[in-house]
């Protein structure tokens, strides 16, 4: 089974039994930034996810975060940040953008404020590896130990479709939880949401210690990069608000007659199963990356229009993700008296 595919029907299983704001593909390196792409990452929120939903559906950059800028009080720009002033100004538009801060001319000065507090509302991050294959391992050894040594998120997970053997686990650090995942078959041959069989629970992490990055791995040599408690502590909130932003359907579907959406609101199969929308193609009768996979070069392809699929409508429905929150609307509905 291909990795795209093994990781959306992951994904849809962990939403599917609520486990907070699940995204893949998110950078979780501090030192050596992209450095470690996580495959899956599971935040689970505290009871303040509803301040943070309501400020923006878009993931808030780090540069408005560690602003020194507050709601209450108008701020000089040139004062908020410690940046250069293009980056303070960039932040200032996309936090202007996407609805978190106010800007004003006060004084003469060019002033910003944010429009609410930004709420704590990160309780725990687990990160999860994929390796359908465990034959194929490639760098997984590698990468598991640098999350534990690093040790960024409170949890670290392997999931794979494979039988794990003694071997394997000796292999792994201890502190790395092991799921198996079992893929199911439903009606017509198509796929429902796969079964999740806890193999090894995982430790808890030391995430407020330093931690130990390493950079580069050489036959008898690894660097490493000290990670301070407060780098970690911002890396972590980096990686918690492009979770939010970014969330896990990051796909396209083909305009291909042989992919079916599997919307439960066109077909009606997903209020069965809790499947969601899923690039599902019939000729190869599995997920398909469309971006990667579809087109006329395949043998398969069958020009059509693209299914009709309301991806962000599906995320604001089944998480506590809000696609259009009051305060977004009513700013865009007071752009458009301007507009
Ligand atoms: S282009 Fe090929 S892989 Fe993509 S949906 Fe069509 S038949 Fe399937």
């Amino acid at each position: 089974m291909s990795e795209f595919a093994f990781e959306l029907e992951l994904c849809a299983a962990l939403e599917a039994r609520g486990d907070g704001i699940v995204a893949r593909q998110l950078g979780a390196s501090v030192a050596n930034p992209g450095g470690r792409v996580v495959d899956v990452v599971v935040v689970d929120p505290t009871a303040a996810i509803d301040r943070r939903a309501a400020l923006t559906p878009s993931g808030i950059p780090d540069a408005i975060l560690g602003a020194e800028v507050g709601p209450g009080r108008w701020t000089p720009v040139r004062d908020a940040f410690d940046c250069h002033p293009d980056r303070a100004q960039r932040a200032v538009e996309r936090g202007v953008d996407i609805g978190v801060l106010e800007r004003e001319r006060r004084d003469g000065r060019d002033c910003i404020r944010q429009v609410a507090r930004y709420p704590d509302w990160v309780d725990r991050i687990v990160g999860i590896e994929n390796k359908p294959d465990l034959g194929r391992p490639g760098d997984l050894e590698a990468q598991l130990r640098t999350d534990v040594s690093l040790a960024l998120v409170d949890e670290v997970i392997l999931a794979t479709e494979s039988h794990v053997t003694g071997a394997h686990r000796n292999r792994l650090p201890d502190a790395v939880g092991i799921w198996r995942v079992h893929r199911r078959t439903g009606d017509a041959g198509r796929p429902r949401l796969p079964e999740i069989e806890v193999i090894r629970d995982p430790d808890a992490l030391p995430v407020e210690a330093r931690g130990v990055e390493p950079l580069s791995f050489e036959p008898g040599r690894t660097d490493i990069s000290i990670v301070s408690p407060a780098e970690k502590a911002d890396a972590r909130r980096r990686l918690a608000e492009r979770a939010y932003g970014k969330g896990w359907r990051t796909f396209g579907f083909p305009g291909c007659g042989a992919c079916s959406a599997r919307d439960p609101g066109r077909d009606g199969d997903g209020h069965e199963d809790g499947l969601p929308s899923l690039p599902h193609c019939q000729y190869e009768d599995r997920l398909v990356d469309a971006a990667s996979e579809c087109g006329p070069s395949c043998p398969g392809f069958d020009p059509a229009s693209e299914p009709a699929v309301d991806l962000a409508g599906e995320r604001d429905a089944r998480t506590p993700w809000n696609a259009d929150p009051e305060r977004t609307r009513r700013r865009q509905s007071g752009l458009d008296r301007f507009g």
